[in-house]
């Protein structure tokens, strides 16, 4: 009995130390227990191009508890993400929060800066489709490779915001991906409620190998980390809407995983897509949309069509089924091999 009481005591004050809240470090950025710091990541310049930085804060909390890893600004001109951590930097309190939060102000500086929708000016690509990216590739590459080993590996939690691109009509939603072990696809479920937003597009496609896991969010999921995307605001916008529902689903979060005492509630009865579909365009010309997002269209609805220079239909675009517009690009440019439309349906 006095053996058991000692061991007891001796395991109590062995996970007590093991526990305690430590600094944390995101490359150059070393936030004590209790603090916020922030700085910069550098991508060194490669292959004659000029590298690039990444605007980093760490909010350090005061006791133990989950790292999450906030995300803005992986595509160019998707504001909304990025001015909501601009305010959650300074609402989060590290002297009340448990664990820590790592947010990446702008992931895509090239394309922030060059006002880019969709793909690097540097490189041509897609940040969002060279996860985990490689340390001797091209700049987007190198900032994926940077996000993954700086960022995401030192996360618990992995939430990618986004909001429609400049040229994008979108309707508030979140993914949440079910591949990858089952706790982690639950745990990501439980994330995407206490996010809040009443709209989930179940994404049962993506690729489970760590080595190719294309999207940052999937790069959580494929390293056994519970992981989100989300969507809200477009069109280059920056409304206190969009921001404030950014904000909201950060604390929802926060509550969630015991990070903070309190916070909103979880959503109760979100409307849960399992069918899901992004209609591209076979034409490069001038695109005239015929739906707005939000609108629930039946199987074959004209959603709108592509001219070429001079006016002549090239092609309409149909609903493949019936479902709500998510997101409808809102602007004339349209490329061979664009997203349309994305149409989701529940089951
Ligand atoms: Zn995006």
């Amino acid at each position: 009995m006095r053996v058991a009481t000692v061991c007891l005591l001796f395991t109590f004050a062995v996970v007590g130390r093991a526990v305690a809240q430590e600094p944390l470090r995101v490359g150059p950025v070393t936030a004590a227990p209790g603090t916020v710091a922030s700085g910069t990541l550098e991508v060194p310049p490669r292959g004659g191009d000029q590298g690039t930085t990444l605007p980093v804060t760490v909010v350090n909390g005061s006791k133990p508890g989950p790292v999450l890893a906030l995300v803005a600004g992986v595509h160019g001109q998707e504001y909304t993400p990025v001015l909501a951590l601009q305010r959650l930097r300074t609402a989060i309190d590290p002297a009340s929060l448990s664990g820590a939060v790592i947010m990446v102000h702008v992931a895509n500086m090239p394309s922030y800066l060059a006002r880019t929708i969709y793909y690097s000016p540097a490189d041509g690509k897609n940040l969002n489709r060279v996860f985990p990216g490689r340390a001797d590739g091209t700049l987007s590459e190198r900032i994926a490779d940077v996000i993954t080993r700086e960022v995401i590996d030192r996360a618990t939690h992995v939430v990618d915001l986004h909001c429609g691109d400049g040229n994008e009509s979108l309707r508030p939603y979140t993914y949440w991906i079910t591949t990858g072990p089952p706790d982690v696809a639950e745990a990501g479920r439980q994330m995407a409620l206490a996010f809040g937003m009443d709209r989930i597009v179940v994404d049962r496609e993506r690729p489970v190998d760590p080595k190719a896991s294309v999207y940052l969010s999937n790069t959580g999921v494929t390293r056994g980390k519970p992981a989100l995307t989300i969507e809200s605001g477009g069109m280059a916008q920056t409304d206190n809407e969009s921001i404030a529902r950014i904000e909201r689903g950060v604390a929802g979060l926060l509550r969630h995983l015991k990070m903070r005492a309190d916070g909103p509630a979880p959503v109760t009865k979100p409307v849960l897509f399992d069918r899901s579909e992004v209609v591209r365009s076979n034409f490069t010309g001038i695109f005239y949309g015929a739906v707005e997002k939000g609108q629930t269209v039946a199987a074959g609805t004209v959603i709108g069509r592509v001219t070429d220079f001079h006016g002549k239909v090239l092609e309409e675009f149909t609903a493949p089924f019936a479902g709500e517009v998510l997101y409808i690009i809102g602007t004339p440019a349209m490329n061979k091999g664009e997203p349309v439309v994305f149409i989701a349906a529940t089951r």
